[in-house]
């Protein structure tokens, strides 16, 4: 009897201990998880402290990338100008030049409007991302007021003789180092502004294939990706360089002209214009437009003959087609590619694709050597 009221002693005694226990170990949990929030409260207030070295500012910030602009220069400016408003600033992103197809689709697939062109930055608060030089930024830079300068080259042109704010950091894209400062201000992310964020660091990054790529841009893009929506980000880099190669809104001949290069051997002056085609509809339709437009180029180029290269290169897909502008030109293609080559009555039609520095100069340089022609 005795021995059975010392079980239960040691019973409600061992149940006290453990409820004890955990008790303290909510509550331990507890005041190092409000030690952590009062922690991070501190780091946002310290990172917000450096926007308030730069005082009362007179009149509205304008936040530009480069001249040329990619898709880092836009997106990039659209975030950090969004981020500015949300800390109280008066801030709109603007560009210095048209964007680019591949940017283009970013903006109206994310349903963004495309910032307004800046003409003259004189006497205006800038901020510039994605670049430091006077040669890349705006008309006028030298008599601005320059803020900021977010970016991931290298040290440029651009000086201040004041403090400003210099967030220079080696990652793959400058919206990554956008990214990292809404994170130190402790500032969520709007969801369109994620979504061109992301496209930012899809298109300096190439999807992660280059070599710049570092382990900020993967967790950027993936809290950034997860913000957005954007389930398939293979798929969205697809849609991105399909459209930078669509070359949406040029004329047949501005195609051509696009990347042209002239050349002259064995007595005769000739030139090539690359094409690039994302698959073999695309590229069957530019080999008809291209066969239209190049034989009228001669005269105003002052060449012999001419040829267009349409290439489809990526994700190991490798074809070329040579147009040539007349039988001449057809008889050089002939003569050079004529083994390895399909002729379809418009084009050659190579598979594995050349490289026109590589194969094509030559094997044409070859041929007007070889045979000279009257
Ligand atoms: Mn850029
Ligand atoms: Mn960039």
């Amino acid at each position: 009897m005795e021995k059975k009221k010392n079980v239960w002693k040691w019973g409600v005694l061992i149940i006290i201990i453990l409820a004890v226990g955990a008790v303290g170990f909510l509550i331990g949990q507890n005041i190092s998880a409000s030690k952590y929030q009062a922690e991070k409260e501190l780091d946002y207030r310290l990172n917000r402290s450096d926007l308030d070295g730069l005082g009362e500012i007179d009149g509205t910030i304008y936040v530009t990338g480069h001249k040329s602009p990619d898709t880092d220069t836009v997106g990039s400016s659209i975030a950090y100008a969004a981020l500015l408003q949300k800390l109280g600033y008066d801030a709109v992103p603007v560009i210095l030049g048209d964007i680019n197809n591949e940017t283009r689709y970013v903006l109206e697939s994310g349903g963004i409007d495309t910032p307004k062109l800046l003409e003259d930055a004189s006497a205006c608060n800038m901020v510039l991302v994605d670049h430091s030089e006077y040669t890349q930024s705006a008309e006028g830079l030298k008599d601005a007021n320059v803020l900021s300068i977010i970016d991931h080259h290298g040290d440029g042109s651009v000086t201040t003789g004041k403090q400003l704010i210099y967030d220079a950091r080696p990652f793959g894209s400058t919206a990554t180092i956008i990214w990292l400062r809404y994170r130190n201000y402790g500032i969520e992310v709007d969801q369109k502004i994620a979504y061109v964020m992301a496209g930012s660091i899809l298109s300096d990054t190439q999807n992660f294939q280059s070599d710049t790529t570092t382990f900020a841009d993967r967790e950027a893009l993936k809290e950034l990706s997860q913000i957005a929506g954007i389930s398939d980000l293979d798929a969205l880099y697809q849609e991105m360089f399909k459209a930078s190669i669509s070359y949406e809104g040029m004329t047949d001949e501005e195609i051509f002209f696009d990347d042209y290069k002239e050349y002259e051997s064995g007595g005769k002056k000739y030139s090539i214009g690359c094409v690039n085609a994302y698959d073999e509809d695309i590229a069957g339709d530019l080999v008809e437009r291209m066969a239209k437009v190049i034989p009228g180029t001669l005269t105003s180029t002052g060449m012999d003959m001419t040829f267009a290269q349409i290439s489809i290169f990526h994700d190991g897909i490798s074809i070329t087609y040579l147009v040539p502008s007349d039988e001449a030109a057809k008889e050089v293609l002939q003569t050079a590619f004529g083994e390895k080559a399909v002729y379809d009555g418009l084009s050659f039609r190579l598979e594995p694709g050349i490289s026109r520095r590589q194969v094509l100069v030559p094997a044409i340089n070859d041929v007007l050597e070889s045979h000279p022609q009257e």
